[in-house]
Order: C-alpha cells, then sequence, then structure tokens
C-alpha cells in the first residue's frame, strides 16, 4: 500500500467539496484560468517517539484531518506563481530553473520551493514546467502538528502531478525528508512519511532507514484530544531545533570514540547502538558511564574528539549551530534512549491490548512528557502547565507533540469523560489566560485521517 503513487481521484471528498470550490473561486480570481488539479497532504500528531527519528528511531504518529490544499495549473513561461487564500503570506513569482531558497528569513513560500526543488531534481528536471498555485492551509503554524512538512509534501505532489510523474509514497516521503532540510532544519523524516503513508483510521508506527510503515490500532474506549497552548514556535527561524540535532550526534561521535569505534562514521543514536550491539536499557547504562553531567563546552567536544574547531563544523554542526558555545550530551542521550523504548513498548501494548491497557499507555505518555521537558529541555512554561490541567482533567495520559517549545500536547482521555475534560482545559487553560476566542481552532478531538492525495479539478 505504501508503495503505491498517492492516488490520483477525481472524487473530491463531499465534506471537502466546499473548501476545494473556495479556493478554485481565488485561483479564478487571481490567475484568470481554472485550476487543473488539487494536491492535498494532510499535518500529524505524534502519539509517542519524540526528537528521535533523526537519531534512527521509531516514532508513532496519525495525520489529523487539517491539511494544506494546494489548486494547480500548469503555464509555459517557465514562471512558477504562488498565491495563499490567507492575504497575511505575500505572492511569489520566480523563474522554474532560477530561484534561491532562503534559510536565514523562512518565509513562506520558501517552503513551498524545497517541495519545488525536491521533486524537480528527482524527476531529473532541470526545467520543470511552470504552475500557478493557490495554497489554502487549515493547519496550525508552528504549533508542532507540522504544517511545514504537509506545505513541503503539498508542493513536492503537486509538481509531480504538474509534469506527469508518478513515484511512490515512501520514494516521495523520503525525498522530502531530504529536502525540506533546504529550509534550515535537520529534520529525522517523521512528519514527511506519515503525510504521504497516512491512513483513514489507524496510527502508524514509522521506522527509518529503510523507511517502513506498519498499522497500529489505538484502544477504542479513548479519544485523542489536541490542544494547543498557543505559543508559537518557527523551527527554522532559531537555532533550538538544529541545537539538538547537532547534541545527539556529538554524544554519539563520543561514546563512539571512547568505545573505540570510528568516531566519525556516527551521527545517530541508532546506528551506535547497532555498533555495539548493545539493548536500549544497555545504552541508557552505557550513557550513564560515559557522558558526564552539566554541559559539554565546545572545547572539550573538540579536545575528546581530537579534533580543531575547524574541522568540528565539518563532521558534526550545522550552518546555524556554529556559534553554539555549549552542548548537553548526557541528559539528550537519556531522552533518546528511554523514548525509543517507550514507543516500542506503546506499539506492543496496542497490539497485544493487555488488561488496562489504556493505563499503560497513558503512563508511557507523561513519562515522554516529563522527559521531554527535563532532559530535552523542548518545553515551555505555558506547554507543561497545559499538560498538568489536560492531566488533572481526567487525561489518562498528556504529552507535548511535535518539536516543541510551545504549540500543542496530546492528550488520550477516556471517552467517557469528554465532555467534563473540555470544559476544564478551556476554563482552567483558555479562559483563564484569556485565549477563550481561541478554543475553537486550539482545542479538538482527532482520530487518524488519511494521506496525500491528488484530486482532479
Ligand atoms: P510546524 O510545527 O507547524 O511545522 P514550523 O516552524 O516547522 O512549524 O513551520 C511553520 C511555517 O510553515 C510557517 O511559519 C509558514 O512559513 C509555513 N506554513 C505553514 N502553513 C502555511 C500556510 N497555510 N500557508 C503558508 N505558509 C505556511
Ligand atoms: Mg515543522
Amino acid at each position: 500500500m505504501a508503495d503505491q503513487p498517492p492516488t490520483v481521484n477525481s472524487d473530491i471528498p463531499e465534506n471537502s467539496k466546499e473548501r476545494f470550490s473556495l479556493i478554485k473561486e481565488q485561483f479564478v480570481k487571481k490567475f484568470g484560468c481554472e485550476p487543473i488539479f488539487f494536491a492535498r497532504a494532510p499535518g500529524r500528531v505524534n502519539l509517542i517517539g519524540e526528537h528521535i527519528d533523526y537519531c534512527g528511531y521509531g516514532v508513532l504518529p496519525m495525520a489529523v484531518e487539517q491539511d494544506i490544499v494546494i489548486a494547480v495549473a500548469t503555464q509555459d513561461n517557465g514562471k512558477l506563481n504562488l498565491s495563499n487564500v490567507d492575504s497575511q503570506y505575500v505572492d511569489f513569482e520566480c523563474d522554474v530553473a532560477k530561484y534561491e531558497i532562503n534559510s536565514s528569513n523562512p518565509v513562506w513560500y520558501n517552503y513551498f520551493l524545497c517541495g519545488f526543488r525536491g521533486m524537480s531534481e528527482m524527476l531529473g528536471l532541470t526545467e520543470p514546467t511552470g504552475m500557478q498555485c493557490m495554497v489554502h492551509g487549515l493547519v496550525p503554524c508552528n504549533a508542532g502538528l507540522s504544517s511545514s512538512s504537509a506545505l513541503v509534501c503539498c508542493a513536492a505532489l503537486a509538481t509531480m502531478q504538474a509534469n506527469g510523474q508518478q513515484r511512490s509514497k515512501k520514494e516521495i516521503a523520503d525525498m522530502c525528508a531530504s529536502c525540506e532540510r533546504y529550509i534550515g532544519t535537520q529534520g529525522g523524516g517523521m512528519d514527511q512519511a506519515i503525510s504521504f503513508m497516512a491512513q483513514m483510521g489507524t496510527a502508524k508506527k514509522i521506522d527509518f532507514n529503510p523507511l517502513r510503515e506498519e498499522s497500529v490500532m489505538l484502544p477504542s474506549d479513548v479519544v485523542f484530544v489536541v490542544s494547543n497552548c498557543c505559543v508559537e514556535k518557527n523551527k527554522a527561524a532559531s537555532s533550538d531545533f538544529n541545537t539538538r540535532v547537532v547534541e545527539c550526534r556529538l554524544a554519539s561521535q563520543i561514546i563512539a570514540k571512547v568505545k573505540n569505534l570510528d568516531w566519525r562514521q556516527f551521527k545517530r543514536f541508532a546506528d551506535l547502538q547497532r555498533a555495539l550491539g548493545a539493548s536500549l536499557s544497555e545504552m541508557v547504562a552505557i550513557v550513564g558511564s560515559v557522558l558526564h553531567e552539566g554541559a559539554y563546552m565546545k572545547s572539550e567536544v573538540c579536545e575528546v574528539l581530537g579534533v580543531s574547531q575547524e574541522e568540528l563544523a565539518q563532521t558534526s554542526l550545522s550552518a546555524n549551530t556554529l556559534q553554539v558555545s555549549e552542548f548537553q550530551l548526557r541528559k539528550r542521550a537519556l531522552h533518546v534512549y528511554s523514548e525509543a523504548g517507550r514507543v516500542e513498548r506503546f506499539q506492543e501494548v496496542c497490539n497485544t491490548a493487555p488488561p488496562g491497557a489504556s493505563g499503560i499507555l497513558g503512563s508511557l505518555m507523561n513519562d515522554s512528557h516529563t522527559s521531554c521537558s527535563v532532559m530535552y529541555e523542548c518545553s515551555c512554561t505555558e506547554l507543561d502547565d497545559l499538560v498538568k490541567i489536560c492531566v488533572e482533567a481526567g487525561a489518562i495520559g498528556s504529552r507535548l507533540t511535535g518539536a516543541g517549545w510551545g504549540g500543542c500536547a496530546i492528550s488520550m482521555v477516556p471517552s467517557s469523560v469528554m465532555e467534563s475534560f473540555l470544559a476544564a482545559v478551556v476554563e482552567k487553560y483558555y479562559q483563564a489566560r484569556g485565549l477563550g476566542p481561541r478554543v475553537g481552532e486550539a482545542l479538538f478531538a482527532t482520530q487518524p485521517g488519511s494521506g496525500a492525495a491528488v484530486y482532479l479539478a
């Protein structure tokens, strides 16, 4: 199923018809002609497995209903014209063969260009066909539901269709994971994988290198609720995300060096674990004995690895982490290895449904949040408060989802207490902070949605 290309479908889903016709209307108004197709790619919510995809470990997301839709027509003047239904996003025009992706100022169309460039390169096209595009997004931005990847994936899919080509979902997802890095973030591939491989009604365990997916049936007596703490975090506009990626790399490399491995070969914790032939819990013990508490200054990292700062930049750093002077290695490594274990256990409990399954899953989610907040330091006060309020309101488990530093929590709530749960969260978080007017878009129950697809207009 995941090896098939994304569906080309002439039947726009009944509940999307009104929205698609509004996007079409905007398209006609802007470009004076009709679109020939729509591309659609969903955002996602990660149930468990945070900040571990780029370390080579499996994660457990599902697609959300919220998505990016792009109405597209081709044109033969060699131009790419981008417009957005939301007028806060300015129009953009460039030649299909001549444009730059500006990672130091990640304006919205740069995400489109990531997908456009990635797909053009994958198809071997130096001059892809010109396109007129009208973009409409419903994924909350900068909130951990991966609006960025939905846009990148949707742009790649639109480019493929416009050029009359087909590739499998896995191939496109792998390519999109790489091409979103043109914006500067060194992500791992979860967001792009689930955007293409999602299936209505089921969460997915996604594994990497090579990309694989397995359906995971969630308990039927619970509802998953997304709540946005309303603190925004653009991942490409700060170095926080890449600093975590680099800390993981450096920790892998130092452990590899101490264990007499060729440390330059190691960038990911999963590869290190494989080379050492150790279990996840043995890796936790190894981290505890090799890496010290507190920060490593850059000079200490260089000394341990036996390299100059210039060489370290080559082997381990990204463009926006060259200036970072200290790195937390032990805490980050302990988070990743323990979180990878929680994902395995979560999947096993879903598959075997032992008595008290929901309770076990809830505890795993709570532990994941604590680890993200304390060890990985990727939460924020508002998000920690919101998670606490969700648990007090009756969630069996609650945790930040996505990269963090703001954005959303995901809570697992018994169906029987849903109403009182929502009422309590509205009162204690949203109303208490004057965010009452935002409840409609910020707090919602979600079910596993379907993956990216093309619809003929
Ligand atoms: P997220 O957690 O939502 O993926 P990121 O910081 O990775 O957050 O990326 C969000 C960025 O993606 C936004 O700042 C914006 O530039 C772009 N984006 C997302 N949705 C849209 C949209 N509907 N229209 C235009 N740009 C969008
Ligand atoms: Mg993103």
